[in-house]
């Protein structure tokens, strides 16, 4: 692990309660002006991580340094790190702007200083017409940002965020991901955020750790998770996977319900091992033409056809697994091919756009 621009380093953190363990051994190192997400199912521990990095929980084992000091000793309010709760509880009596500068005030810091920051946080979440609005004369949208901007006025090294996006609808939330995104860079302030919607961490995250019971199962940026998922867990819970159950047949190839499947991988070679080769939708094409060069071909049934406007799925059943395959296609090409349930269609894929997956 290169720990040369962390801020945070979990070294085997671990909490449990009574007999369960909700979270064990996590070492995890995040840096520097990072967007960092904890994704995960439900009960996976994301929460419970998170509250022990503000300190409301305390590990049961392990240490939590911040710019290399063990801060385990720290409460809460000592901590430079600010947690921002998934019901962000604005002061319903209070303008936005006396809502930002509440924490400063506390801090008793020279009033002239209170309003330059106030100010500045105003703009940068482009809060400043709203200044003295009351909160309950605010959509959603502009809530969920005060509670941003009355965070990130305090300057924490570290906000946490939990669920920050939870509460709002669908269109909301793609654009307040994109505003967080913005306010974390031009903030410069690390934001660890937890989240168990997979999209929501692909989008805003430069890297991101996926726990499952307790434990982190892979750890990189959202494109590494995505293209290169270390376990069947990982590949089905980011994005959509099309998982071949097989076993390994040779260096470059895994036999899967009596196919050779051809794989370019790294893992060693175990005759006989059972794995799972692991293909993307979009990286499954769809043959028109005999004599295709793709490494891999099947045939199938079309058993269902699922319109996202942009793209259409393809749900194929094929002789290599129980689940139909899904091939994702731009629905632009429904204008010169025939995609109707019951058609046999022939799907291709590169080895290179398989990973072998052995967990
Ligand atoms: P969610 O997305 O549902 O909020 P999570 O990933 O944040 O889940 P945690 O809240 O961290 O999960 O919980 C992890 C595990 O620890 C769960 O099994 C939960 O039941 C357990 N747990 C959490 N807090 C306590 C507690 N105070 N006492 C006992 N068990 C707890």
């Amino acid at each position: 692990m290169n720990n040369s621009s962390a801020v945070l380093i979990l070294d085997k953190v671990s909490k449990s309660y009574g007999n369960g363990l909700a979270v064990n051994e996590v070492s995890l190192s995040i840096r520097e002006n990072e967007f960092f997400a904890l994704l995960g199912p439900s009960g996976c521990g994301k929460t419970t991580l998170l509250r022990m990095l503000a300190g409301f929980e305390t590990p049961s084992a392990g240490c939590i340094y911040l710019d290399g000091n063990d801060i385990s000793p720290l409460p809460a309010n000592k901590r430079p790190l600010n947690l921002m709760f998934q019901s962000y509880a604005l002061f319903p009596n209070m303008t936005v702007r006396k809502n930002i500068a509440y924490g400063l005030e506390m801090e008793r810091l020279p009033e002239a200083e209170i309003r330059r920051r106030v100010d500045d946080v105003l703009s940068t979440a482009q809060l400043g017409e709203l200044a003295e609005r009351k909160p309950d004369q605010l959509s959603g949208g502009q809530r969920q940002r005060v509670a941003l901007a009355r965070a990130l006025v305090k300057r924490p090294r570290v906000l946490l965020l939990d669920e920050p996006l939870g509460a709002l609808d669908k269109k909301l939330r793609e654009k307040m991901q994109l505003e967080l995104k913005r306010l974390q860079h031009e903030s410069g302030i690390t934001f660890i955020i937890v989240t168990h919607d997979q999209e929501e961490a692909l989008v805003m995250s430069d890297r991101m750790a996926v726990l499952d019971g307790g434990k982190v199962c892979q750890c990189g940026s959202p494109t590494e998770l995505y293209e290169n998922p270390n376990s069947r867990f990982v590949a089905n819970f980011i994005g959509v996977s099309n998982l071949l159950e097989g076993v390994r047949s040779g260096p470059n190839s895994v036999r899967v319900s009596g196919q050779e499947l051809r794989v370019e991988t790294d893992a060693p070679l175990i005759t006989a091992q059972p794995v799972a080769v692991v293909v993307r939708p979009e990286r499954l094409q769809v043959l028109t033409e005999q004599g295709s060069d793709c490494d891999n071909q099947v045939t199938g049934t079309i058993v269902e056809v699922a319109y996202h406007g942009l793209d259409t799925n393809l749900h194929v059943e094929t002789a290599l697994s129980d689940k139909p395959l899904i091939v994702r296609v731009p629905s632009s090409q429904f204008e010169f091919a025939h995609f109707a349930i019951d058609t046999t269609i022939r799907l291709g894929w590169q080895a290179r756009h398989a990973r072998v997956l052995t967990r």
